[in-house]
């Protein structure tokens, strides 16, 4: 469904992403794991289009991702749901209204057949109750979830989360992994960057390492965190798990 080839992302003299290349098949839940500062956000970002990689391609369902193919890519874009770490809801917009707000205006649906989305999405999440609250009366796990039932409105058909509970109280963190799951078990393909290890190893199907920009990893879940082959994965296991 995405195949990366051979990306590399610079920040001035910091070389982020060295040479990554990474299959994601339909039905995936890929984790992508690794220390701070090695990567992961920004190659999430490269597969979404909100960074351009230096070199290397991106195809989707075997087609090239052009952002000079304008109105292709944005198409191709459109098929990706992305979930940040801080949300990113308006604030000055109801919970019904942010997820409303990019159907009417990339999808160019009427607020009628809109509405009706969201709130079967709303639904979904747990949070019809609160389709007229505003973002921030309502606790960090109900945001999260709101933000999933938002782009979930987009029918992405991929959804790509970076960190979604590291900015969570501790006792939120499992109401938004629970949707996540649901969402995988129904099919849904998905890249999680993660620090839930549980979540990855359990829900998760495959892994892929980073560190320092590089693929060091990349195996079915169980087996990587059964038989980590590489030191630098056995060093950052160590470092993660308390014991
Ligand atoms: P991770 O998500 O694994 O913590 P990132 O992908 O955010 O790592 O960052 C990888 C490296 O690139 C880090 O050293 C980070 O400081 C750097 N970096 C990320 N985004 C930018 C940016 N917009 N400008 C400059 N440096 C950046
Ligand atoms: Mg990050």
């Amino acid at each position: 469904m995405i195949k990366v080839e051979h990306i590399e992302k610079n920040f001035g003299k910091l070389h982020a992403l060295k040479d990554v290349s990474l299959e994601i098949h339909k039905g995936d839940i890929v984790s992508l794991i690794g220390p701070s500062g090695s990567g992961k956000s920004t190659l999430l970002r490269c597969i979404h289009g909100l960074e351009q990689a230096d070199a290397g391609s991106i195809y989707m369902d075997g087609e090239l991702m052009d952002p000079k193919n304008t109105e292709k890519y944005r198409l191709q874009r459109n098929k990706m749901g992305f979930v940040f770490q801080h949300f990113n809801l308006f604030p000055n917009m109801t919970v019904l209204e942010n997820c409303n707000l990019a159907q009417i205006q990339v999808l160019h649906k009427s607020k009628e057949e809109a509405t009706q989305v969201s709130l079967q999405l709303l639904d979904k999440v747990g949070l019809l109750q609160k389709k007229d609250s505003y973002p921030n009366n309502l606790s960090g796990g109900q945001k999260q979830r709101v933000a999933i039932a938002r782009a979930l409105c987009m029918n992405p058909e991929i959804m790509l989360f970076d960190e979604p509970t590291s900015a969570l109280d501790p006792e939120m963190i499992k109401e938004v992994l629970e949707v996540m799951k649901d969402l995988g078990n129904q099919g849904m393909t998905m890249i999680v960057v993660t620090h839930e290890m549980g979540f990855a190893r359990k829900v998760g199907n495959r892994v892929v390492f980073l560190d320092q920009g590089e693929i060091i990893e990349e195996c079915g879940s169980e087996e990587f965190f059964s038989n980590p082959k590489s030191d630098r994965a056995k060093d950052f296991l160590s470092k993660v798990f308390y014991d």
